[in-house]
């Protein structure tokens, strides 16, 4: 139950052909949506198969990762997909 959460408050997903006022108010709804699911820290990643699709990475408090790319939400047994990894690697390790 609570992946099944995660994954619809992750699902917000961005596309580069948005008009910029919509890109900020999903980024706003998705800001707030993370914050009330708990999580702490958000990152944009590009798809690197569709560079107009973005997946946003979040952490929750006790540092737990979540995607709402499709390979996070279908296997979220595990722990990390490719997005988490490349925030993970950009932040230096962990
Ligand atoms: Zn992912």
């Amino acid at each position: 139950m609570a992946l099944a959460t995660t994954a619809a408050v992750l699902q917000t997903t961005l596309s580069a052909a948005m008009p910029a006022p919509v890109v900020a108010a999903v980024r706003k709804m998705a800001t707030a949506a993370l914050r009330a699911g708990g999580w702490v820290e958000r990152w944009s990643v590009t798809s690197s198969s569709a560079p107009s699709v973005v997946y946003v990475v979040a952490r929750r408090a006790d540092g737990t990762m979540g995607c709402s790319c499709k390979g996070w939400i279908y296997h979220a047994s595990r722990p990390q997909c490719r997005h988490i990894r490349a925030v993970l690697d950009e932040r230096g390790g962990a």
